[in-house]
């Protein structure tokens, strides 16, 4: 083996050993963590009832811009709500403002978020089904449709991390056995708000973990 070929397959080597190794994956003005390839998920509505929308200590968190499709768009979606739910509203508006000072959706006493609805058990978002059916523009609040995601800006950029919680083991045990890493169970939320070539970039870096760990 000439000299070069040696120093280039070690430079080669330790190019994938530290890629192996890192935490946080750098694409673009992103940091992604490394957790949301190595681990597995999907929801398994039947066995979490949809959880994520009862348990927990406020709402969803919303954006400004999503605040105000929330305000602009109530009346279509009070045609969704239960009668808990109009009364939440009514009292407390489209949405509200938690103890971090965060703009979230309301919750109906201090147990699930005031747009969900119980079919056989099961929480479902009306703000989606009005979405699906047509009557509101506004699909979801992107924090519910990025979970297990965790966005949290840093500098001029952000983060996106795994947020790992105790009720979604079932989609955790489910991801596993059909072989889903987090990043593909969120292809469309990740497309919907990054934008297809990020998340093309994404399956890139899948990919090359994937050669590095097995050479
Ligand atoms: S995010 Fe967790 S609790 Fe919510 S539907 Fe998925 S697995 Fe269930």
């Amino acid at each position: 083996m000439r000299c070069c070929e040696i120093g280039v397959r070690t430079i080669y080597f330790f190019a994938l050993l530290c890629f192996t190794e890192m935490s946080m994956i750098q694409i673009g003005d992103k940091i992604v963590s490394r957790e949301l390839f190595d681990n597995h998920f999907i929801c398994d509505l039947p066995s979490c009832h949809g959880n994520c929308c009862v348990f927990g200590d406020s709402g969803a968190p919303l954006e400004d811009e999503e605040a105000d499709e929330l305000s602009n768009q109530i009346n279509e979606i009070k045609a969704y709500l239960r009668k808990e739910s109009l009364r939440a509203i009514d009292e407390q508006g489209s949405w509200v403002i938690d103890d971090d000072g965060d703009k979230v959706t309301p919750l109906i006493g201090r147990e699930e978020c005031a747009y969900a609805v119980f079919k056989k058990e099961i929480a479902w978002c009306t703000i989606e089904q009005a979405y699906e059916e047509g009557a509101i523009s506004f699909r979801k609040p992107v924090s519910c449709h990025l979970y297990p995601i965790r966005v949290n800006k840093i500098g001029n950029g952000i983060a996106l991390n795994y947020h790992r919680w105790g009720i979604c083991e079932p989609a955790r045990i489910k991801g596993k056995e059909e072989g889903v890493p987090v990043f593909r169970f969120l292809r469309d939320p990740i497309e919907r708000v990054y934008g297809k070539e990020f998340y093309d970039e994404l399956e890139l870096v899948f990919s090359e973990l994937n050669k590095a760990t097995t050479e």
